[in-house]
């Protein structure tokens, strides 16, 4: 994949915006794409392309390396609440990431059950995108030896005071990663946040031991969901370097040399306040405030949410 022409923006909300213009999709090298989502977020300019040859969504023109690294690292990113021109309807990160740390564990303990039914502990567990370090916490409690890869130096250095966790700082795709050694890889919510999930799938398949397993999950953006909101998707945001369906992520995850064994619709816990934040509704909001239900943790399926287990395929190798 080669990138040119690097885009310069005004810095805006102590974060250095700094795009690069996509060439080749990152997942098929197909060299056309039609723009699907045009705009701005509180005047970040934000866009989509849709790869005519494979049917992935990638943001194009892209933040760079060095302005992901500024962005995740930011304030803004992880509690974008506090800051200064904060407006709901137009989110550049989480409302308030640590808000919801308690339904993020609980959440947890969900995954960990489905991932334990294929490995159980004593076992190697690595996640990649560990944010505050919330599940890996609950998987050290649930038996397994556990390390954690974040871009984030913020959320490393929550994931070190909160939990005492030790956090890698790397882009995965170039993270040096021991060979055959994890019993289980997983990453919620940030494949979408990869630049180059191919390459970065092959260098997890790597650190796997024979019998390991790769666990996600992604946002289906053929879902209902997606097609009901349309440019509305809360997807279409600076943190989403691509946007898939269940179609397209199949193709990367094959294309990486694994083979997806079980995917079904997510089950998570989620706070009233998390939900109606997440779908940008300000009378959802104020509602809940007013309810005083905003931090009421419920079971939800997060319907067109997809919870994935995938085996490395018997094929012998994979070039890439
Ligand atoms: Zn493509």
């Amino acid at each position: 994949m080669t990138a040119d022409a690097i885009i310069q923006t005004t810095p805006r909300q102590g974060i250095h915006w700094e795009f690069e213009k996509l060439d080749r999709c990152p997942v098929c090298h197909g060299a056309e794409f039609s723009v699907v989502f045009v705009g701005e977020i509180r005047s970040v300019p934000l866009q989509f392309t849709k790869c005519a040859s494979c049917g992935l969504i990638v943001q194009n023109p892209r933040p760079t390396c060095r302005a992901l690294e500024n962005y995740f690292s930011s304030r803004t990113f992880i509690e974008d609440s506090s800051a200064a021109d904060y407006d709901l309807e137009q989110p550049l990160g989480y409302h308030n990431y640590s808000e919801w740390d308690a339904s993020y564990k609980a959440t947890a303990s969900l995954r960990l059950k489905r991932i334990m039914a294929y490995r159980p502990p004593p076992a190697k567990l690595l996640e990649i995108g560990t944010a505050t370090g919330s599940f890996l916490d609950v998987a050290r409690r649930f038996g397994y030896a556990v390390r954690g890869i974040d871009v984030s130096t913020l959320f490393a250095e929550m994931a070190r005071r909160k939990y005492g966790l030790d956090i890698d700082r790397h882009f995965i795709e170039d993270a040096p990663l021991p060979p055959a050694t994890y019993d289980v890889v997983c990453n919620f919510g940030g494949i979408s946040c990869w630049r180059e999930p191919v390459r970065a799938l092959v260098n997890i398949r790597r650190s796997l031991t024979p019998n390991g397993i790769f666990v996600l999950n992604f946002s289906d953006i053929d879902a209902l969901v997606g097609r009901l909101l349309g440019r509305w998707y809360p997807e279409f945001n600076h943190a989403s370097l691509s946007i898939f369906s269940t179609a397209t992520i199949q193709r990367t995850l094959q294309t990486a040399g694994f083979d997806p064994v079980f995917f079904e619709t997510e089950r998570q816990y989620a706070s009233i306040g998390r939900i109606v934040t997440y779908f940008r509704s300000r009378t959802g909001r104020w509602l809940a405030n007013r309810l005083r239900i905003d931090n009421v943790t419920i079971p939800v399926v997060a319907i067109g949410t997809v919870f994935g287990v995938c085996l490395p395929s018997a094929r012998a190798s994979v070039a890439y």
